[in-house]
């Protein structure tokens, strides 16, 4: 029967549906745009401070559209997770990254970049092959293990020990381990003596209260004695200013990532920056 409640509950179900229809429309057109190349990545320097020499890249997946539009991956990716299709864009990402890798050994030398940074979503833990599929790009381009970087996120490793069974095997492959946005989550410091960490990337929010008050510095101030403590190295995000990359030097930050440094470009742009700083 028809009641208030009733009626409330359909209201519900019509936006549900239409939020899965529409799920399952971007799902549809992940799966297509993957096969028709649509994807590209991106990098983004992590620099060494306080000079802002270039030590390392991440990879940032975008997705082009063939009408021109640029998909941002906090967009598609939580589909493309939903769906399982991030298994595919997944190693789709670790190959292309892995060659690009391959092709800067080649054009600079094996040591111009110390790590290619790729980021690695919960579902992606999951898969037990993860851990094989990584070893094979690394061996197919020729790219030692020492030189990639997973990027993880604590929510993910905590969501089972499955994911974190899987981190343990890409530990031992000789991929460093880093901790994404850490401090947002609610284990971060537990994660620390449970999980092979080798690096933590400290969140954004944390470099945003640089230059504040006590309070607000209180945390990035933490994280890095800590990192220094337990020997892991630290990169803080989302640098934007020159008063907030002074202030991290200070603090004993030894890298960082930012729009303050370099934002996110394709590879030809990595490219002048390594030239620019290859020996003569
Ligand atoms: P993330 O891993 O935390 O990546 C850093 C994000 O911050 C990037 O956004 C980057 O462009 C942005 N960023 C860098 N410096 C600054 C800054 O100074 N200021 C500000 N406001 N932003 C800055 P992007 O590329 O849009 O990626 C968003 C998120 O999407 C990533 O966050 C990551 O969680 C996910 N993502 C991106 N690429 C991949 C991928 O290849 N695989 C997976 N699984 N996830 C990805
Ligand atoms: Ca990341
Ligand atoms: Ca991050
Ligand atoms: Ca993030």
């Amino acid at each position: 029967a028809a009641t208030g409640t009733g009626a409330r509950v359909v209201h519900y179900d019509a936006s549900l549906e239409q939020r899965l229809t529409q799920r399952a429309t971007v799902a549809a057109d992940l799966h297509r745009g993957l096969a028709a190349g649509e994807f590209h990545l991106l990098y983004q320097p992590i620099v060494e401070l306080p000079q802002g020499r270039i030590v390392g890249v991440e990879s940032l997946v975008r997705w082009s559209r063939a009408d021109g539009s640029i998909v941002s991956p906090a967009d598609f990716i939580p589909v493309a997770e939903d769906t399982g299709l991030i298994v595919e864009l997944g190693a789709w990402i670790l190959d292309t990254a892995c060659a690009q890798a391959a092709e800067w050994r080649r054009l600079h030398g094996p040591d111009a970049l110390r790590s290619i940074a790729v980021n690695v979503s919960a579902r992606q833990l999951l898969d037990p092959c993860l851990p094989d599929l990584v070893a094979a790009a690394l061996a197919r381009h020729g790219v030692p293990a020492a030189q990639l970087t997973i990027e993880i996120t604590e929510t993910a490793v905590f969501a089972g020990g499955r994911a974190l069974a899987t981190v343990n095997a890409l530990s031992r492959l000789g991929v460093s381990i880093a901790l994404d946005d850490f401090g947002t989550g609610h284990s971060s410091l537990g994660l620390l003596r449970t999980c092979p960490v080798d690096a933590i990337k400290v969140d954004k929010s944390f470099v945003d209260g640089l230059n504040g008050t006590p309070q607000q510095e209180a945390i990035a101030i933490a994280l890095t004695g800590i990192a220094q403590s337990m020997g892991l190295r630290t990169v803080a995000e989302g640098v934007e200013t020159e008063a907030q990359a002074r202030r991290l030097t200070e603090l004993g930050y030894r890298h960082a990532q930012g729009f303050h440094f370099a934002r996110p470009m394709p590879p030809a742009a990595i490219d002048d920056l390594l030239r620019a700083e290859d020996p003569v």
